[in-house]
């Protein structure tokens, strides 16, 4: 059979623990037998980054400014611990923070739906895509505790040095205080990236926040957001057919969401999105199961998983065990990275094999084959768990049987 031939290669950003061994696997199995892999590869794995001073990660996110198009393994954010496991020289920084400060994207999650695994909202049919505002708020506000009879103050102090106050609170018991911000820079790349993600999917998007009761924080974003919309994207969305960006309050988009059939995708402030993304990683059933793009205002992309390295199964695979790890997310990150590189290189081919890649994995499940987890979740007769090599087998023969019904 004659591999499918690439144009640009896809910045390939490897990473930690399990997941690079699934990493590895997806590679090996179903991914180089195929295509004629051209990827420029860099190693974000702990032990390079340290190698590197961290150098790595800058590059990989260069590189994916350069190109256009990355897919990303799941990476360790070290800690105490981990400074202490692998002695590293300093605590290097989340490797997702310094990529999203380069590349200034907004993260777009949203889960992979499988007939058999039901969503515990039952009307759900649709997959419901979060973005989240990953910029300021409570993320980066100072606070601190006030003893009773404290006063306290906002003050601006402008170019020219003069003052603005605002009186917080006179306390007459002890309590605390909290100062945040955000940029109407921020906030207006964020809503581009979501116009944006959502022309490139052809899905609605909602935006919410509380701009009744934060009549000038919240309404700024709302303002921004709409702004934006009516400038530079209404027409868009009419000539693609998609219905018109809606605002709502952030109880009454919850509410919603939860009635709502899915098939959306839904703008949240860092906290709610926070907040709101555990909620429906959990509610759609499985953190293995939920795909993650990062997509930067002037149109880059970086597919990844969801969910983290797996460390705990990675020192069972250590022992020598066969673990029960579900490669699903991380095999749609790369068929998320490959079909966008088709798209914008023009090679349907390339499109097509992710497509079917995908429909291989999701065809697997369906069929009862899945790992531990998922079985516990699924309502399939018949079900059957297996180990990640067994399923990745399983997935490999479904994808070669539909690429020889052509
Ligand atoms: P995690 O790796 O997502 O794992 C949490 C638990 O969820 C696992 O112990 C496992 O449960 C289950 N799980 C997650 N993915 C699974 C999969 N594919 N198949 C089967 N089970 C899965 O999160 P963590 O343990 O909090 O973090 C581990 C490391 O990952 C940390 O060093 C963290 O810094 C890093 N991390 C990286 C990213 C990223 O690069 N995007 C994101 C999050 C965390 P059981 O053990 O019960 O089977
Ligand atoms: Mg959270």
């Amino acid at each position: 059979m004659k591999k499918i031939q690439m144009k640009t290669p896809l910045v390939e950003m490897d990473g930690d623990e399990m997941t690079r061994i699934i990493w590895q696997k997806t590679k090996d199995e179903l991914l180089c037998p195929y295509i004629d892999l051209k990827t420029e590869y860099y190693d974000l794995g702990l032990e390079n980054r340290d190698k590197t001073d961290d150098r790595v990660t800058v590059d990989a996110a260069n590189a994916t400014k350069k190109y256009g198009v990355a897919v990303k393994c799941a990476t360790i954010t070290p800690n105490a611990q981990r400074v202490e496991e692998y002695k590293l020289k300093k605590m290097w920084k989340s490797p997702n923070g310094t990529i999203r400060a380069i590349l200034d994207g907004t993260v777009f999650r949203a889960p992979i739906l499988i007939n058999g695994i039901k969503p515990y909202i039952p009307t759900w049919k649709k997959p419901i895509t979060i973005a989240r505002h990953a910029y300021g708020d409570i993320y980066s506000a100072v606070e601190s505790k006030v003893e009773a009879g404290s006063k306290a103050e906002l003050v601006i102090t402008g170019k020219n040095g003069e003052e603005k106050r605002l009186t917080v609170k006179e306390f007459d018991g002890n309590g605390v205080v909290m100062g945040m911000h955000n940029t109407d820079a921020s906030i207006a790349s964020f809503a581009r990236a979501c116009f944006n993600y959502a022309l490139s999917t052809r899905q609605p998007i909602w935006f919410a926040a509380k701009d009744t009761i934060s009549k000038t924080y919240d309404h700024r974003f709302k303002d921004i957001f709409q702004e934006i919309y009516d400038g530079e994207y209404r027409e868009k969305f009419g000539a693609a057919g998609l219905e018109d960006y809606f605002y709502t309050l952030i109880d009454d988009a919850v509410a919603r969401v939860i009635r709502s059939e899915g098939g959306f995708i839904w703008a949240c402030k860092n906290y709610d999105g926070d907040v709101m993304s555990d909620m429906l990683a959990t509610a759609f059933g499985d953190l293995a199961m939920m795909t993650s793009v990062l997509v930067s205002p002037d149109g880059n992309f970086e597919y990844e998983a969801a969910h983290g390295t797996v460390q705990r199964h990675y020192y069972a695979h250590l022992r020598g065990e066969k673990t029960s790890t579900n490669p699903i997310a991380t095999i749609f990150a790369w068929t998320g990275g490959l079909r966008k590189r088709g798209e914008l290189d023009g090679i349907n081919e390339l499109c097509d094999f992710a497509n079917k890649l995908e429909n291989a994995c999701i065809k697997t499940v369906e069929s009862g084959i899945m790992t531990k987890s998922l079985a516990a979740l699924s309502t399939i007769e018949n079900k059957k768990a297996v180990n990640l090599d067994e399923l990745l087998c399983h997935i490999k023969s479904n994808l070669e049987k539909s690429m020889n019904q052509e």
